[in-house]
C-alpha cells in the first residue's frame, strides 16, 4: 500500500499538537473524549504528551452507510461517557470527512453542559465537508482518498499500522 504519512511524521506532528494543547489549556483540568474505534491510537499517543490534569472518556458513533458515500442515520453509544458538566472537553476523532459524525457528537455533548468543547482530528479530508465545522486542532489535511492505518480501518483491519496508507481501489 502507498504510504501517505509515514510513522515518524505522525509522531512529530503529535508532538506539536501536544505542545499546543498543553499551552492552550494552561493547567486546567480537561476530559478528552475519544471517538471509538478510530481515535484510539491517536488518543493513546496524544495523552502521553500532555502534562495536564486529565480524564479520558470514550464514545461510539456508528453510521449506517449505504452503497454510496452518503452517510445514513447516526447512532450514538454514550454509556461510557462520564459526567461532563463543568469540564473542559476535547473531542478527539481520527478523521473529519463530511462532518456528519462530529456534528452529531458535538450536539450530543453540548447537552451534557461542558464549560468548553473543542475538536481535535488527526486528519481532515479536503473537499469533502458538507457541514461547516472548524476543528481547533488538526494533524494533517489529506486528499480525498480512502486511508487506513494509525487507528483507521477497512473492515476493522489495518488499524495497527503505524503509518497512514492509501487503500488501493479495486479495478
Ligand atoms: P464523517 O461523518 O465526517 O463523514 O465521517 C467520519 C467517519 O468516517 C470517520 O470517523 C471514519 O470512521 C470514517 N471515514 C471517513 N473517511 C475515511 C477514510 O478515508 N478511511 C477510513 N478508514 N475511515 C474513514
Ligand atoms: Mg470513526
Amino acid at each position: 500500500m502507498e504510504v501517505l504519512i509515514p510513522a515518524d511524521r505522525i509522531q512529530r506532528r503529535i508532538d506539536e499538537l501536544g505542545r499546543q494543547i498543553q499551552h492552550d489549556y494552561a493547567a486546567q483540568p480537561i476530559t478528552i473524549v475519544g471517538v471509538l474505534t478510530g481515535s484510539l491510537i491517536f488518543l493513546a499517543d496524544l495523552v502521553r504528551r500532555l502534562d495536564l490534569p486529565l480524564r479520558i472518556a470514550l464514545i461510539q458513533a456508528s453510521s449506517y452507510r449505504g452503497a454510496t458515500t452518503t452517510p445514513g442515520a447516526l447512532r450514538i453509544q454514550a454509556d461510557l461517557v462520564p459526567d461532563l458538566r463543568g469540564r473542559h472537553v476535547l473531542l478527539l476523532d481520527d478523521i473529519l470527512d463530511t462532518g456528519q459524525t462530529l456534528s452529531h457528537l458535538i450536539r450530543h455533548l453540548e447537552t451534557l453542559e461542558p464549560i468548553s468543547l473543542r475538536i481535535a482530528v488527526l486528519l481532515r479530508k479536503l473537499g469533502r465537508q458538507s457541514i461547516p465545522l472548524e476543528p481547533h486542532y488538526c494533524g494533517f489535511e489529506i486528499p480525498d482518498r480512502f486511508v487506513v492505518g494509525y487507528g483507521l480501518d477497512y473492515n476493522d483491519e489495518y488499524r495497527h499500522l503505524p503509518h497512514i496508507a492509501v487503500l488501493p481501489t479495486p479495478s
